[in-house]
């Protein structure tokens, strides 16, 4: 079956205005599901080494690229590159997975966590830099701004959803009904268990819990959601070089810096390269209990979030530029 968009137009690197980075090829593949349009691409220059995706999304032009590994410096190398290419980027979204950190807030799995600034980071924590203080590790902030047009668009989207269901079940839909290979993508028919803090996996490597205890005692009580539509919180992410696979270890970065939603493994090295902001679907709870049962679902939710989006930016303030 051939992929079910073919690319028609070839533009210049010029016309793209914004980057969508992933570093999972599983990210790539949500991402371009997203594409209302796919272009032929232009002639690179010989000493950009990434691999890019051209198309379009609600009359925007976007460049994909999924950076083949995950951590902050390799993300650091490829946005480097791309802002040698592309000269009229506006913004960057960073989209992917990310655990949850449900300390905070009522965060469940395929959520969507959104960098947003407060009145200490630009919306990104690097939690494994930082000074050592007396009440621990004080991470790194990252001040740069998101863009304007990105935090307005954030700010749109927090109203929006106020009243209204956030757009992501139906660009999740619409995606399928193109392309019935991207129901691998959907909510996967498991069980959302959120373990308490100390209570350990059983059973050997990344298992799917089935020897791990689901009473009272072990469980998180969580009230069942009256929608199976995924929420879209708005905060602070934390990010860095090494995966989080122990809640003790969770708690204590969301106590290093209170508010903290998500944890992940690359923003930290975008964050200084060009202005982007992350958005992240919620594949597990940074726990023991961790396995990739939900990672394909995190990255459709996420990708169709960022759809949203991207749709919400009126094209004329990008084409002006
Ligand atoms: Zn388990």
């Amino acid at each position: 079956m051939a992929w079910p968009l073919r690319a028609t137009k070839q533009l210049t690197h010029d016309d793209y205005t914004v980057a969508w980075i992933c570093a999972l090829p599983h990210e790539k593949a949500a991402a371009r599901n997203m594409l209302d349009e796919l272009h032929k691409s232009p002639p690179q220059p010989e000493h950009d080494k990434n691999i890019y995706t051209f198309g379009s999304i609600c009359g925007h032009n976007v460049v994909i690229v999924c950076q083949g590994d995950a951590g902050t410096t390799v993300a650091a190398t490829v946005a480097t590159r791309m802002d040698g290419t592309f000269r009229r980027l506006r913004f960057g979204l960073l989209v992917g997975i990310a655990g949850g950190v449900p300390e905070k807030e009522d965060i469940r799995l395929g959520d969507v966590v959104i960098s947003k600034r407060d009145g200490f980071s630009g919306g990104v924590v690097a939690h494994d830099h930082g000074k050592v203080t007396s009440e621990g590790l004080q991470s790194t902030p990252f001040l740069n701004g998101v863009p304007e047009v990105l935090r307005n668009a954030f700010n749109e989207l927090s109203s929006r959803l106020m009243d209204e269901d956030c757009k992501i079940p139906i660009y999740i839909a619409e995606a399928t009904a193109r392309n019935p290979r991207f129901q691998h993508f959907h909510h996967p028919s498991l069980q959302d268990n959120l373990f308490k803090i100390n209570y350990t996996h059983e059973g050997q490597g990344d298992g799917n819990c089935e020897n791990c205890k689901k009473d009272s005692e072990h469980l998180v009580a969580r009230t069942p959601r009256l929608t199976s539509s995924p929420v879209v919180h708005f905060g602070t992410i934390a990010s860095g070089n090494h995966v989080i696979k122990d809640s003790t270890e969770r708690a204590k970065i969301a106590a290093a810096h209170h508010g903290i939603l998500a944890i992940e493994m690359e923003a930290a090295g975008l964050m200084n390269v060009f202005g982007c902001a992350t958005i992240r679907g919620i594949c597990d709870y940074a726990d023991s209990h961790k396995n990739d049962d939900w990672q394909n679902y995190a990255a459709a939710t996420a990708a169709a979030c960022a759809k949203e989006v991207i749709g919400i930016i009126p094209v004329t303030s990008l084409a002006s530029k």
